[in-house]
């Protein structure tokens, strides 16, 4: 019955969220090549400038999200806020290069040294790969420790970074109190399998449960559809089951991989990308042999999601 509840296709596009609040919501929802790379925005609309919340990944993309904006608001976008570094949040920032760039300080180092070389974000994007080749990393301006505020007008966005790591080592949200509206980046995905291969699972599960307390009635994930603290509260009990299985497995010496696919992953089984399973369950290995700063092996990584599809794909024909 459950299995029913979950959508595999979603409202896209410019959806006004609160009176001049925006989410931009790309199409996405079971793909085959999967749906890694297609994320979320926000507008919010201020009388001399605009506040942009994130700037997806490839030209393409962020072409069509300019001209959304341009459907919307005939101002400028002023300020842009980046949720964490991760190229599908930041790889648009060269369209804004006139705007205010605002993350945490932990986004911009993470984002400093550059995106993934072009070969493995085509082997792990393969959908985008035309587009990789044009990527330019263009930093945030502004950087701020754990919270900061922006005035628009009579509006405020509060921005909140946990202060450890969640699915990134930089994750930050914006909150609007008065229209109870949370951007929360990457620390949610609704419908769509997250995804920790740079995170931290335990801290992944404590930032949602942090989220869950706001008084918001709209959440904009990441990824997947908008939604409210119901599918946040659903993504952070699929990490909690994660990382309890995966415990158990751990403790019994099983391999990474194996205890990937030996987890029964009930209704988060029909989520899209569940192979993403075997990333979550390497980095919680990562975190309970204190190795979580030793990058994750892509290649490896990907070799395996791979075989994880094949799985699925075998389950899905039965
Ligand atoms: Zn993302």
């Amino acid at each position: 019955m459950a299995r029913r509840e979950v959508p595999t296709r979603w409202k896209s596009g410019m959806i006004e969220v609160a009176p001049r609040v925006f989410a931009y919501v790309q199409a996405a929802g079971m793909d085959p090549a999967g749906d890694t790379g297609v994320a979320n925005s926000g507008l919010v609309l201020g009388h001399e400038g605009n506040v942009l919340v994130d700037a997806l990944m490839v030209p393409s993309m962020t072409r069509k999200l300019v001209a959304a904006i341009k459907k919307t608001t005939e101002k400028p976008i002023a300020t842009l806020i980046n949720t964490h570094h991760h190229l599908d949040h930041t790889g648009g920032n060269r369209f804004f290069r006139g705007a205010t760039r605002i993350a945490s300080e932990k986004c911009r180092e993470a984002l400093a040294p550059g995106f993934p070389p072009v070969p493995i974000l085509k082997s792990f994007m393969p959908r985008f790969a035309r587009e990789f080749g044009r990527l330019e990393v263009v930093l945030p301006t502004v950087t701020f420790k754990d919270h900061l505020v922006i005035h628009v007008g009579d509006r405020e966005i509060q921005l909140w970074h946990p202060g450890f790591a969640a699915h990134t080592v930089g994750d930050a949200v914006a909150y609007l109190p008065k229209e109870r509206v949370l951007f929360a980046g990457d620390i949610a995905f609704h419908y769509v399998t997250p995804l920790a291969f740079q995170g931290h699972v335990g801290g992944w599960i404590e930032a949602a449960g942090r989220l869950l307390e706001y008084d918001a009635d709209v959440i904009v994930p990441g990824h997947g559809p908008i939604g409210t603290k119901k599918e946040l509260a659903s993504m952070r009990d699929y990490l909690v089951l994660v990382r309890r299985e995966a415990r158990t497995r751990f403790d019994a010496g099983m391999p990474a991989e194996e205890a990937a696919r030996d987890i029964k992953l009930g209704v988060y089984a029909s989520w899209s990308d569940a192979e993403r399973i075997l990333p979550n369950v390497m980095r919680c290995y990562q975190e309970w042999r204190n190795e979580l700063d030793v990058p994750m092996d892509l290649p490896r990584m990907l070799d395996g999601m791979e075989r994880l599809r094949g799985r699925a794909t075998d389950h899905t024909c039965l």
